[in-house]
């Protein structure tokens, strides 16, 4: 991982302690204290894998995968800290101590105080649904707008019978731009979408690294002007949290003006934008399983708490255990150090730039918690149809057990923006050696890249295809 030169500057005589601030490594900043092993498989055990799951990796069983980067989502590592906090959760039906450990480390990181647990990021997208929409088609004829949907989210309104709408700014939906903040919303965009129907509006949604485009960050301004418009039309500002903390690593790098605060100042600031927020805590909240839904609204709060008691469970544990509460408690700590968010960011950085060198086109500037190749770039003889990002992710779980996860036609639909292949970055999980063997197995595959099969869909589900799919190949006469 490059930076600036490491020998200092022998000759100035003010450098006398000049190492430290001139390392050209950046270290993962931890040190391994439990390990789980990894099976090496060979090409003709990937090779029958493949046909048994039909050529969907999600039907893969992990034992099978040797570099796992379908999802940053519930993957990561746990720290020492939160493994002594599962230890300390305590399991009583209400009112439990890691309750309220969790509840007073929300309420510190985002300033609001109407506090819900739920089992993940859906179950809080759910709820937010249903008390904001409603359910049984009340939806009809409503639209909410987003940065861009990530798919659950996109289901979980869709589901009420709402449409949805992304409204990216034309340099967030080009691979190429090296924009700082790919992940801003149009404001013209929403601005005309409220002006023409504003009724028709139940909420404006922006996502927090924007997920669906790479990971792409937004900036402070952006969301302060969606906050200005919401208002002018008196419309509530949810914010999909999830990638809350890398987000505001991004404006601290990147934001004019940001440089000199805390990420626990900007994360604060992205909240105190809005009037709620879903979070799937599997992301920057370093844990297995967790969500957290807030609200503003004291209404819509006791509303969601009456849903959240119906089908997840009391208030104060919301379908989780305590120990998971614990967790959570110390992730949401552990994700705002800056020496942490460092490393996040640059050693997704460092993939990215390493594949660039190889003339691989990549979604540009590197996403915060994933990489997102270009796979129309990358397999040019693949059609749209026949699903370029398929053939991508199932070559390098072919060549190097690698599991990625299709993002474009498969998984978006006629929604899909671009056909990428997204290598998403567990938290804490994987050394540089591992990222090293990714690089090396992604131009592997780029240099056979024209003998690829294409795909189709034999068999699909109603909603969120993608997980469950059967593929068959579609050999071209090249290959
Ligand atoms: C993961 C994710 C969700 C959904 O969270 P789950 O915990 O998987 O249910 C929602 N929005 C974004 C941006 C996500 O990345």
């Amino acid at each position: 991982m490059s930076g600036p030169p490491f020998y200092p500057n022998r000759s100035d005589p003010s450098s006398l302690r000049p190492y430290t601030s001139l390392m050209k490594t950046i270290i993962e900043p931890f040190r391994i204290k439990s390990v789980e092993p990894i099976r090496m498989t060979t090409i003709d055990e990937r090779q029958n894998a493949l046909k048994k799951a039909h050529y969907n990796l999600f039907a893969i069983p992990s034992e099978d995968v040797m570099i796992d980067l379908l999802t940053d989502s519930g993957t990561g590592a746990m720290s020492s800290e939160q493994w002594a906090g599962i230890m300390r959760g305590d399991e009583s039906y209400a009112g439990a101590p890691s309750w309220y450990r969790f509840r007073d480390v929300v309420e510190n990181i985002t300033g609001m105080s109407n506090i819900l647990p739920t089992h993940q990021g859906r179950a809080s997208e759910r709820l937010l649904v249903e008390v904001m929409i409603g359910h049984g088609g009340a939806g009809k004829g409503k639209i909410v707008p987003n940065n861009a949907h990530f798919d659950t989210t996109r289901a979980n309104i869709e589901h009420s019978g709402c449409a949805t709408i992304d409204l990216l700014t034309p340099e967030g939906q080009d691979p190429n731009s090296d924009a700082p903040f790919k992940g801003n919303m149009d404001l013209d965009a929403l601005e005309n979408l409220l002006s023409e129907r504003a009724a028709d509006v139940p909420f404006v949604m922006i996502t927090i690294t924007c997920n669906s485009i790479g990971g792409q960050p937004v900036s402070l301004e952006n969301m302060k002007a969606v906050r200005k418009i919401c208002d002018k039309y008196n419309k509530p500002f949810i914010l999909d949290a999830c990638r809350f903390a890398e987000n505001a690593w991004f404006i601290k790098q990147r934001e004019p003006g940001q440089q000199d605060r805390s990420v626990e100042d900007i994360a604060r600031e992205q909240f105190d934008l809005c009037d709620g927020s879903t979070i799937s805590a599997k992301k920057d909240g370093m844990v297995n399983i967790g969500g957290v839904l807030l609200f503003r609204d004291q209404e819509q709060f006791v509303a969601a708490s009456n849903l959240l008691i119906l089908t997840e469970g009391f208030m104060t544990y919301g379908g989780l255990a305590g120990r998971d509460l614990e967790a959570m408690a110390v992730g949401f700590q552990e994700v705002l150090s800056e020496d942490y968010l460092r490393y996040r960011i640059r050693s997704t950085e460092y993939l990215g730039e390493k594949l660039l060198e190889a003339g691989i086109q990549i979604v540009r500037p590197a996403g915060g918690h994933a990489i997102y190749i270009d796979a129309a770039h990358f397999c040019p003889h693949i059609p749209p149809n026949e699903f370029p990002g398929q053939t991508l992710a199932v070559a390098l779980y072919e060549a190097g057990g690698i599991r990625s996860c299709e993002i474009g036609s498969v998984m978006m639909g006629e929604h899909a923006h671009m056909e990428l292949v997204r290598l998403a970055i567990p938290r804490r999980t994987y050394t540089q050696s591992h990222i090293d063997y990714v690089i090396e197995i992604i131009k592997e595959v780029k240099a056979n890249a024209s003998s690829l099969p294409g795909y189709r869909i034999s068999e699909e589900p109603a909603a969120l295809r993608h997980f469950t799919a059967k593929f068959e190949q579609v050999v071209h006469a090249n290959a």
